[in-house]
């Protein structure tokens, strides 16, 4: 059983900020992880989900995977230092044309800087691990399969470039995805792709269509504690 919770942005909120529920304070970030820990959590990679879900190694007792969408540069800079105090790893989704510059798919949203190469490699260096968020950040449903799949296949090649190693995670840009875009992840070399929606996983889950829960500056200790417990109960955990 998996829960697996989705950041965006790990900062103060911006007064010009459009969309609020991309935010997640620095000192709530801190105290979710602290939380996490004390409930018996350990943050795995998505990665490590695929091993113990295949059976060849056996998770911990109570994994967790932490995930951030298109790799602002706060990832680094306030998150990422959260991160290595707890010594908790995270998969970082990164818009892959858009590398060192800002969420330019957004166009009615303030725009911020996304991670340079540079910091994408220093963080890959101490364990963070990406996945992709596709090339441009469109919509994956609102395409030919055959778009979509030139997304989907050089997103995957460009990271795979950049960390010198093959990237087999994927988050669907805004969570859109149906059934041809989960079989075209698979195509293009994706072993596991995650979506939104507050729920957990099981080893039945499959591993293209993984839930996610969002977390927001609403989302206080107290509400991640009911919400985790309740999800283990429905898991029957
Ligand atoms: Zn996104």
């Amino acid at each position: 059983m998996l829960p697996i919770l989705m950041y965006h942005k790990v900062d103060l909120v911006p007064p010009q900020a459009g969309y609020l529920g991309n935010y997640v304070l620095p000192e709530q970030f801190e105290n979710q992880l602290t939380a996490l820990s004390r409930w018996g959590y350990t943050p795995i990679a998505l990665e490590d989900w695929l091993d113990f879900r295949g059976g060849l190694r056996k998770p911990p007792r109570r994994p967790i995977a932490l995930t951030f969408d298109d790799g602002y540069r706060s990832t680094h800079d306030i998150a990422w230092p959260v991160l290595r105090r707890h010594d908790a790893t995270a998969t970082v989704f990164l818009v892959t044309d858009l590398i060192g510059k800002t969420n330019l798919w957004d166009t009615s949203e303030l725009q911020e800087p996304l991670l340079s190469a540079t910091e994408i490699a220093a963080m890959h260096a101490r364990g963070i691990h990406f996945g992709s968020h596709t090339c441009t950040h469109r919509s994956l449903t609102g395409m030919y399969a055959a778009e979509a799949l030139v997304e989907l296949t050089r997103s995957r090649a460009a990271l795979g470039t950049l960390l010198g190693r093959p990237v087999v995670t994927l988050a669907y840009p805004y969570n859109n995805n149906n059934y041809k875009v989960r079989r075209l992840a698979r195509q293009a070399g994706y072993k596991a792709a995650v979506l939104g929606r507050g729920r957990i996983n099981a080893r039945w889950t499959s591993p293209w269509a993984l839930r996610r829960i969002k977390i927001d500056t609403q989302m206080t200790v107290d509400a991640l504690d009911r919400l985790l417990t309740r999800l283990r109960w429905w898991a029957g955990f």
